[in-house]
């Protein structure tokens, strides 16, 4: 479900610019308000839903779960630490759900710069930059045994 701004809510900010992965979140130069330039690129993480200040942004349900006269509307609530979706169907039917915007406290997200740099042997690895820190593993990488494939597979 690609997202969309509702530009009267909208203030400008530029978060939903800053954090959208596939660069897709602008400003509008004429407005100074926010749109989506290519909702077909859309991840849709929704990253930039629990970004906006302004609960600018919704999200465009498929026809195929919410056809004509649906709605789907996300709250974020910075306070409580939650995120709401509202999902209405046709019939009228809603369902809500309430998730956490994230599950690690605020700011506990170490940025590249808080790391060692890496060693230069280290571009001949085919481990990413830091991958064990970030997967919480000691050492090599996990491996997918043949014994733990379906039978018949190698
Ligand atoms: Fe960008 Fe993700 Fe928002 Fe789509 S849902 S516009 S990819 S931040
Ligand atoms: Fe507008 Fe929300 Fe994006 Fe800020 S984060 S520019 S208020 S849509």
């Amino acid at each position: 479900m690609p997202t969309f701004v509702y530009m009267s809510s909208c203030d400008g900010c530029g978060h939903c610019v800053d954090i959208c992965p596939s660069d897709i979140m602008h400003i509008d130069t004429t407005y100074r308000r926010a749109y989506n330039i290519e909702p077909n690129m859309c991840w849709e993480c929704y990253s930039c839903v629990k970004a906006c200040p302004q609960n600018a942004i919704d999200v465009r349900g498929y026809a195929d779960f919410a056809p004509l006269g649906h709605s789907v509307r996300v709250l974020r609530e910075e306070k409580k630490g939650t995120i709401s979706w509202k999902i209405k169907f046709r019939n009228g039917e809603e369902k809500n759900f309430v998730s956490p915007i994230r599950t690690t406290p605020w700011g506990s997200i170490r940025s590249p710069a808080d790391y060692d740099r890496p060693d230069p042997g280290d571009i001949k690895s085919q481990d990413l930059a830091h991958e064990p820190d970030a997967l919480n593993i000691n050492g090599d990488l996990p491996v997918l045994n043949p014994d733990r494939l379906k039978q018949g597979v190698s």
